[in-house]
């Protein structure tokens, strides 16, 4: 089944991060949610970058 996370439209403007929704509002500021597809990034993969540099200098 096809997913259908929106994301608030403004949430860089808005909030710290994306604010995910299953609904067409956001449940933080109320306003527009839009479909999420394609995420350029995972923005609730805090940790990513730490876990890279950990990896990258576990490598060296
Ligand atoms: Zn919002």
């Amino acid at each position: 089944m096809h997913s259908d996370i929106r994301v608030c439209e403004s949430w860089s403007d808005r909030h710290d991060r994306p604010v995910y929704t299953l609904t067409t509002r956001c449940p933080e500021c109320g306003g527009n949610a839009v479909n999420s597809a394609p995420a350029p990034y995972d923005p609730t993969d805090r940790y990513g970058e730490y876990r890279r540099a950990l990896k990258q200098r576990a490598q060296e």
